[in-house]
């Protein structure tokens, strides 16, 4: 499936090819730090299946619980959350940030990981009292 994407400042843009079958929810303790919330909803490219429009991301390199170096790609102007991947040569797979693609509401998660550090109240938010906009 196609899907394209911006940061939100517009200075990068790009589109890429992934796989819909293959949207995940990450509550790893790395994607509630560096997304700023509960937790990142990824879907994952085919092999170097991103192509830059407009920009290139700047890199952060993490170490994930792994060891593995992990690449993360983001905005250096707007600090959108683009995409991680592996370091150094060969064929890459992209996680994308799901929230940066345009395309975002059709894309369904159909597993959760690192369940073990989400936070408690992520499976109650549909009994909280609800606004459409803000407060
Ligand atoms: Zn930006
Ligand atoms: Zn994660």
């Amino acid at each position: 499936m196609k899907v394209d994407g911006k940061c939100h400042c517009g200075e990068i843009e790009f589109e890429a090819e992934i796989d819909p079958a293959r949207v995940v929810v990450c509550h790893c303790t790395d994607c509630q730090v560096l997304s700023g919330t509960a937790f990142r909803t990824v879907v994952f490219t085919e092999s170097d299946g991103i192509t830059f429009k407009k920009g290139e991301p700047k890199i952060y390199v993490k170490t994930a619980q792994s060891g593995n170096p992990r690449a993360q790609g983001f905005c250096g102007n707007c600090g959108s959350a683009i995409y991680a991947t592996s370091v150094g040569d060969g064929p890459k797979v992209y996680g994308l940030r799901a929230g940066s693609l345009r395309q975002r509401g059709s894309l369904i998660p159909g597993k959760q990981v690192w369940r073990q550090s989400a936070l408690s109240w992520v499976d109650d938010i549909k009994s909280l009292p609800a606004v459409q906009q803000q407060s």
